[in-house]
């Protein structure tokens, strides 16, 4: 039997579709691309905003266009949060909700005749088990570790707590067992991922604070690279912090959602922390680990976000040490709290803004990258090369991509790079060493990082 998935929307869907392609596979079914002819096809779907939802129903439409005898299957976020919006399409044949892949591989099957079309759980409610095992999206170098599931936060614009569940953990002896077992595959860089990766370890007994959890990691795994996903700056604590910069196994990266560089705005959307805090939790990161690069999600347009708002963001924004931008521009999401507030702001003005804040981005992305010029930089190398150009490719520490040219035995290999030209989003360089540094850089390397923080700083 051929199956076929389409994932919608952010990585942790794309974790979820890697986990599904797993079980499908170990079921005996073999995956092919979704345009082409199969027995079955998972969509798995998003509900970030309301455009995400019919976009969800136009997919499986092509689906059953593709082979009308096939099954069509929904999971994701929009089958979890609102099954009823997919249910009564002719185009579907399943709606299976989030924590359900043994349903979802029955389904595919078709082990389930006579159950029922919908098949979904009340995460808020219900304590469902996270899956353990780590997924690698392509090769294998880097992997997916899925930690943490849902989010009790409920941002004003945010689906996630309703489609997801409340927050739920993995427990570390099973993160452990997961790591090691991605170790013995040869696995040399692990991203730590939750969807409120901060909340880790509450819902358990005894609970355990994540920064516990890092230890045990830094302690007990084998795991030459370890990187923490998405971050809420708020949970990110001095502890952690002095963790990261004294374990050099984890990298210094930090994505750390910012969403509005305005008082007021961040206010409306409910996040708990205020741009001061923002702004000297960056410098403190810097302050202990120099080369981090910082990374920001960012909504343009929330309704109520005034021109002045807007321009102060901005200013603020411009005076951060940030390395790259991610930008929505608001979109309506029925059901949140944004979607009944005042003040909407023209779709017109939302795609300005966000282009605005987007141009910002690849100018701070463009003094990042430079400001590594000349430097070397400890690159993992993929086991695939660059398609564009046929080069090496592989991300540094702190999450540049860097390309190179060298012999093929170099892939999945962590190598020492020096870093020459900035080639639009990445860095090229030359191997000097092909092997990386173990135990702390050596001083040329830190005093080179000094040098660096002291022009970010200034700058
Ligand atoms: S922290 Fe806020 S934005 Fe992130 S998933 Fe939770 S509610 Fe959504």
């Amino acid at each position: 039997m051929r199956f076929a998935i389409a994932t919608m929307g952010c990585k942790v869907n794309q974790y979820d579709s890697a986990m599904i392609e797993r079980r499908l596979a170990a079921a005996g079914m073999e995956r092919v691309e979704f345009g082409q002819a199969a027995d079955v096809y998972v969509v798995n779907t998003c509900t970030v905003t309301d455009r995400a939802d019919s976009e969800s129903l136009r997919i499986a439409r092509r689906a059953r266009r593709l082979n009308p005898a096939a099954r069509v299957l929904m999971t994701g976020c929009l089958a979890q949060a609102n099954p009823q919006a997919l249910a009564p399409s002719a185009a579907v044949d399943r709606v299976i909700g989030l924590g359900r892949l043994d349903d979802l591989v029955r389904a595919a099957l078709g082990e389930d005749a006579g159950g029922a079309k919908v098949a979904v759980s009340n995460l808020r409610k219900e304590k469902i088990a996270l899956d353990s095992a780590g997924v690698t999206l392509a090769g294998r170098t880097r992997a997916f570790l899925k930690l943490q599931e849902g989010c009790d936060r409920f941002c004003a614009f945010c689906i996630v707590p309703f489609s997801r569940g409340r927050s739920r953990s993995l427990p570390p002896r099973q993160v452990l067992a997961a790591l090691d077992e991605l170790d013995s595959r040869g696995i040399k860089e692990v991203v730590l991922c939750g969807v409120q990766l901060g909340g880790y370890g509450r819902d358990l007994d005894p609970p355990l604070a994540l920064v516990e959890l890092l230890e045990l990691i830094a302690q007990r795994s084998r795991i030459a690279r370890l990187r923490l996903s998405s971050i809420e700056p708020d949970e990110l604590g001095e502890p952690i912090l002095k963790l990261m910069a004294s374990e050099r196994r984890f990298c210094p990266h930090f994505h750390l959602p910012l969403q509005s560089g305005a008082d007021e705005v961040l206010s409306r959307m409910r996040r708990p922390y205020t741009t001061g805090y923002y702004r000297k939790l960056a410098w403190r990161i810097l302050e202990l680990m120099p080369d981090a690069a910082l990374g920001v999600d960012l909504i343009a347009g929330l309704p109520g976000e005034s021109a002045q708002h807007f321009a102060r963001s901005m200013e603020f924004l411009s005076t951060l040490p940030l390395a790259y931008f991610h930008v929505f521009p608001y979109s309506v999401r029925s059901g949140t709290t944004a979607a009944k507030l005042a003040g909407k702001v023209n779709p017109g003005e939302i795609k300005r803004r966000a282009e605005l804040m987007r141009s910002l981005g690849a100018r701070k992305r463009r003094d990042f990258l430079g400001g590594f010029q000349g430097a070397r930089l400890d690159v993992l190398l993929e086991d695939i090369c660059d398609p564009r150009n046929g080069k090496l490719r592989g991300y540094s520490r702190n999450y540049i991509r860097v390309l190179v040219d060298g012999p093929a035995h170099l892939k999945n290999c962590e190598v020492e790079v020096e870093a020459t030209d900035v080639i639009g989003d990445a860095l090229a360089g030359t191997v000097v060493q092909p092997w990386a540094k173990s135990g702390a850089p050596a001083r040329t390397d830190r005093q080179f990082a000094s040098d660096r923080h002291q022009a970010r700083t200034s700058a």
